[in-house]
């Protein structure tokens, strides 16, 4: 109750307004930092236009401040209503949760109201109702791009951690009885196993979710057109490189660079010039293609088979060797959508930068529209069970009282079944669960 969590609270999908909602103690100095003017907080509800500052960019705004008491969930509320666009909304949650809020869970505003007095637990179980059922399309795109693997394994986990947990309590609660006392190494090797699976999931998550992914960019073009001098101009950090990939049909070196937050993932392959049935994956389904030509040549037949084959909405043209040229002569590159530029001498390679980032702003993938938010929630969750389970074992190697190893463990667990809910088919927390604690009916009649 002490962290202040925000929400996009708009329903999901672009629409004419995006709404973000934070609430907590912090929500108004939050919001304070993304603007440069000075705001006076005053005890009353109020609406006012604002610029916001987020990475670099200017959102115009309206916020609605509402202090506490006077607010839905009886903390201090803002809501910053903002043009409706998927990506600004995430851009905004994403700014927001780094400065300190947290992700609120499925129904938690209208927890924190039921908790703070505002509604009884019937009006908050018929609000958390409407709320599963506006977003039952939203759950359905999670639940289709649920990773099964992922989801499997959670679930497995879950099931080893309450098996953990139930013989701690019963260690705790019949202790004098005669029940025998589970040995610190045991609970600390399946700690251990839980925690190592827990980190192999988020491995692999992020490895596929679109936030973590970043646009992916493939370069094309025929031999010796300078396309990996490109790739090096674009990852000048060689830690960046991922790997080249050996053993598919065309072997591809894959590298990441950031610029103007955006995250870009490229991939140069040896020696094809255009993605085809064999080319592998990851370049058959890039959100950009950069169509590289040598300008000291021209456009070829072979340049413009390649670029047929390519869609062009997703593809940027780039002329390279540019330097080739002596500064005044006319550049006799027929097609004026070419960016210019030259990897040896690094003009025009900011341009080039430029038009990425304006491609994708012009048109999201459509992938990472509404996954990114439920991706981002998941990950969190399972970052913060961590964070009880790492706890819970420098207890057990601490020697710690069992009692608060299984503090920590019921917390875990809450987590888990947090990015449960998250993931699975109609098993979204049940208004009872997120208000009671799960651990209520779970020892053994106690
Ligand atoms: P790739 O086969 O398309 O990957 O091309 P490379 O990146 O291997 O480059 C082929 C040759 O062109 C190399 O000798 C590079 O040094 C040279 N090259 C690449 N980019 C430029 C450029 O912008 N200007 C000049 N003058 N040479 C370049």
């Amino acid at each position: 109750m002490d962290d202040t969590i925000i929400a996009v609270s708009s329903p999901s999908g672009n629409s004419l307004k995006g709404i973000i909602r934070l609430s907590g103690s912090r929500a108004f100095s939050l919001v304070q930092r993304a603007i440069n003017k000075r705001i006076l907080w005053e005890n009353i509800w109020r609406s006012l236009d604002v610029t916001l500052n987020i990475n670099q960019s200017k959102i115009p705004a309206t916020l609605f401040l509402m202090p506490a008491p006077r607010s839905y969930t009886r903390e201090d509320v803002v809501e910053i209503h903002v043009p409706g666009s998927r990506i600004l909304l995430e851009i905004l949650v994403e700014y927001f949760t780094r400065k300190g809020a947290r992700l609120a869970r499925p129904g938690e505003f209208t927890q924190r109201a039921f908790l703070n007095g505002r509604l009884n637990l019937t009006q908050a179980k018929a609000v958390l109702d409407i709320i599963h059922a506006s977003s039952e399309q939203e759950h359905r795109l999670a639940v289709n791009q649920l990773n099964q693997y992922a989801f499997r394994h959670i679930k497995e986990i879950n099931q080893h951690l309450l098996e953990l947990a139930c013989q701690i309590e019963l260690t705790l609660d019949f202790s004098d009885q005669g029940v025998e006392i589970i040995p610190p190494q045991q609970i600390k090797t399946s700690l251990k196993r839980i925690i190592a699976d827990i980190n192999k999931i988020l491995q692999e998550s992020s490895g596929r979710s679109a936030g973590a992914d970043g646009i992916s960019l493939v370069l094309c073009g025929r031999p010796n057109t300078g396309k990996s001098s490109l790739f090096n101009c674009l990852v000048k950090d060689r830690r960046n490189i991922v790997s080249p990939v050996p053993g598919t049909t065309h072997d591809y070196i894959e590298g990441t660079f950031s610029y103007r937050n955006t995250e870009f993932r490229i991939f140069d392959t040896a020696g094809i010039d255009r993605p085809t049935a064999e080319t592998p994956l990851p370049m058959r389904q890039a959100d950009i293609y950069l169509l590289v030509i040598d300008s000291s040549i021209g456009v070829t037949k072979q340049d413009q088979a390649t670029l047929k084959r390519l869609n062009p909405s997703k593809t940027i043209l780039v002329a390279n060797k540019t330097d080739l040229f002596p500064k005044n002569s006319t550049f006799h590159i027929p097609h004026s959508a070419f960016y210019k530029c030259s990897a040896r001498t690094g003009s025009g390679i900011i341009a080039l930068k430029d038009s990425l980032v304006k491609k994708i702003k012009a048109a999201p993938p459509e992938r990472a529209s509404s996954r990114t938010l439920i991706n981002l929630r998941r990950q969190e969750t399972l970052v913060s069970c961590l964070k009880s389970l790492n706890q819970a074992l420098t207890g057990v190697n601490n020697l710690t009282s069992y009692e608060f190893v299984a503090l920590d463990l019921k917390d875990a667990l809450e987590r888990l079944n947090m990015a449960l809910g998250d993931f699975a088919a109609g098993k979204h927390l049940a208004a009872d669960d997120i208000l009671n604690n799960i651990f209520s009916g779970f020892c053994i009649g106690k």
